[in-house]
């Protein structure tokens, strides 16, 4: 067998909580859902965190830009409830313009401390590109990197934002980091018992779904991995780092 293929069981053995950071409202459900599902059906508690308010996603010149915040967050909440995701956190951040300020830095680690997730996914923080055609978006990237440097070193660092201490949130060491998206594949996850629930997840965001039938065909032509035996299979796919 070949060293280098990535493993194909997760080890989630240790994992009680697991806590997903992502830009968007929808970018779980895009991205990760089907992982999600799993660890759900595992007993696994599993937190979404949306680090902005999706304001910028709308076609509808009907829709103001409040109405959309709140449809996104109903959107949000209903696409966890498909999965069976327990809890979700909308953090606010204006849409396009997700940075890493120590502000946000000490809300997410108030947020990882309060958790406490023995787990987390986020996306890659340095994918500019994604095939021909395609800019990652900016917020993709900034959430990546506002989670890394929420974890390290802040999180697990009783000198980062000591008033956190003062508010009863203790240093927090996680066991295991999930990046989405990235070049490197250390895990390649099977997730085609759940790509239909995936799909109907994903088609709870029918501010951003406008054709669903036509989603579901095209997701399941792009993301299905013809097998040896003739057989498509759906997969989801990380990096992985394992902290000591
Ligand atoms: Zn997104």
């Amino acid at each position: 067998m070949d060293a280098q293929a990535p493993a194909t069981q997760p080890d989630w053995e240790e994992v009680e909580r697991a806590l997903v950071i992502m830009a968007h409202p929808d970018d779980p459900d895009f991205s990760c859902a089907g992982t999600a599902i799993k660890m759900v059906q595992k007993g696994i508690d599993v937190t979404f965190m949306i680090l902005t308010n999706g304001d910028k996603g709308n076609h509808n010149p009907e829709i103001t830009r409040n109405q959309l915040i709140e449809l996104r967050k109903i959107e949000q909440r209903a696409a966890a409830a498909v999965e069976g995701v327990q809890h979700v956190l909308f953090m606010g951040v204006e849409d396009g313009f997700l940075q890493s300020t120590p502000d946000l830095r000490k809300r997410v680690t108030r947020e990882i401390r309060r958790i406490q997730p023995q787990l987390i996914i986020t996306s890659s923080p340095d994918r500019y590109f994604g095939g021909n055609g395609y800019i990652n978006h900016p917020d993709h990237r900034n959430a990546g990197i506002v989670t890394l440097e929420s974890i390290f070193p802040a999180t697990d660092n009783m000198m980062f934002f000591p008033e956190l201490l003062d508010e009863g949130y203790l240093p927090h060491k996680i066991k295991q980091l999930y990046i989405m998206g990235d070049a490197q594949v250390d895990l390649k996850i099977d997730i085609t018992e759940v790509f239909e629930q995936k799909i109907e997840a994903i088609i709870c965001h029918k501010t951003q779904v406008r054709e669903p039938e036509k989603l579901q065909e095209r997701m399941t032509q792009r993301a299905g991995q013809e097998q040896e035996d003739g057989s498509v299979r759906f997969f989801e796919q990380f990096r992985v780092l394992k902290f000591g």
